[in-house]
Order: structure tokens, then C-alpha cells, then sequence
């Protein structure tokens, strides 16, 4: 954006922070492998020990809606994903939620589980982690989103370790997540051998969907892929 539009996009009540919108594939998550175009948000309060996206915590544009709109349109694909940092972390990330989905396309939203998710829209597929242990972040889930997931929605749990694996395993079971909505586990890239993970899934027979971030492995986690 020019300073001229970034002064206007500034002075809008319907704008956000945004550190990059871009194209790409949908790396993890149910609609792994489609064309998505990526909404990332500036901002996070937590602090995650494995992050890869601290790039997002400082900085950004505002951007108001219908520019972010025309952005999206511009590349000509049927699914966003909006991501951060924490993108719910900015209060008119919900209104974005929902002109998208006015706009007609298959929404998603990426958020950390830290704030609360009932204000957004029920058209978007909220992916919502549950921070592990491992995180050095658990302390911050807000337990009292989970009874509000339904169907359209997806936890994600990243695991750092076999403890972190066996908390997972138990939370799964006591929130009775797998009859809610699809449950994905991932290794934690540089923390424990994705095949370990596999294997413990298919040794418990344990019915979580395991997952690779695709982006990782085709373009090794660029910023903007
Ligand atoms: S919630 Fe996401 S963006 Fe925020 S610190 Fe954790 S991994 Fe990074």
C-alpha cells in the first residue's frame, strides 16, 4: 500500500493490522492442499516456544476491509485463511470474518485458543489449538471455548513430546473432542520425529487425524508460503 492509502486505511473504523496477504497452499488443517489465500494479522499475545510466525508480532499495515477484500479477489481462489499471530487478538478481525463470508468464500480461521471464539461468525471453520505443556503457553487455553465448537470446526494440538502427546491424548478424552469436530495432532517440526507421532497415533488406535505442515516441507517455512 502507498502512504497515501495506508493514512486512509488508518483513519477507517473498519480496519485491521495485517502483515502480509498472500497466495498460496493450504499447508495443514481439513483443506490441506487447496489454493488459499493467507490473511496474516499482526499481533499475538502469547509467546509460544516453537512459533514460526514471531515475524507477525510487530509491525504491519492497516488495511481497510475493502481493501483487503480486493486483495483476496484479486487472486481469484475460493478459500481464505485467516491467520496471525493471534488474528481474534484485533476485536474487528470478527467483522472481517464476516464480510468474507458474505463475499461467498470458505472461510477459515487460525487462532490460538486464548481468546474467546463466540462472536465469530458460525460460516467459518475456526481451527482452534489447544497449547501443549510442551508450548510453555498451556496456561493460557481458555477451556470454556471448546462447548461452543461444533461440526465446521477443527483442534489442532502441536506435540512437542511424549508427555505432551499422553496430555493430549487425555484432554482428547475428557472434552469428548473426536464426537465434536475433527481433531488433527502435529509434531512439533524440530522437537520430536514426526514417525514417532504417527506411530504412537496408530499403536493407540486413536481416531485424531495426523498432519504434516505441507508448507514446511515443500518450501521450508519462507515467510509468504
Ligand atoms: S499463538 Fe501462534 S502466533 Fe502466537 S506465539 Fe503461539 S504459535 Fe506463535
Amino acid at each position: 500500500m502507498n502512504a497515501v492509502t495506508q493514512e486512509a486505511a488508518a483513519a477507517s473504523p473498519e480496519r485491521l493490522r495485517l502483515t502480509e496477504i498472500f497466495l498460496s497452499l493450504q499447508g495443514e488443517s481439513r483443506s490441506i492442499g487447496w489454493p488459499t489465500v493467507f490473511v496474516r494479522l499482526t499481533g499475538c499475545p502469547l509467546r509460544c516456544q516453537y512459533c514460526d510466525t514471531a515475524y507477525a508480532f510487530h509491525g504491519g499495515e492497516w488495511w481497510d476491509f475493502d481493501s483487503i477484500l480486493a486483495e483476496v479477489a484479486r487472486h481469484g481462489v475460493r478459500h481464505v485463511c485467516v491467520t496471525g499471530g493471534e488474528p481474534l487478538a484485533q476485536r474487528r478481525c470478527v467483522a472481517l470474518l464476516e464480510r468474507l463470508c458474505d463475499a461467498g468464500y470458505e472461510v477459515s480461521l487460525e487462532t490460538s485458543g486464548a481468546i474467546d471464539i463466540g462472536p465469530v461468525d458460525t460460516r467459518v471453520s475456526r481451527v482452534l489449538d489447544i497449547k501443549t505443556p510442551g508450548s510453555a503457553e498451556a496456561h493460557r487455553n481458555l477451556w470454556s471455548n471448546l462447548p461452543l465448537l461444533t461440526a465446521h470446526d477443527q483442534v489442532k494440538f502441536v506435540i512437542c513430546s511424549r508427555e505432551d502427546y499422553d496430555w493430549a491424548k487425555a484432554v482428547v478424552a475428557e472434552h469428548g473432542l473426536v464426537d465434536t469436530c475433527d481433531v488433527l495432532f502435529s509434531p512439533s517440526f524440530s522437537q520430536i520425529q514426526p514417525r514417532d507421532l504417527a506411530d504412537w497415533i496408530v499403536a493407540d488406535r486413536l481416531p485424531v487425524r495426523f498432519q504434516l505442515q505441507l508448507h514446511k516441507i515443500l518450501w521450508d517455512d519462507a515467510p509468504g508460503r
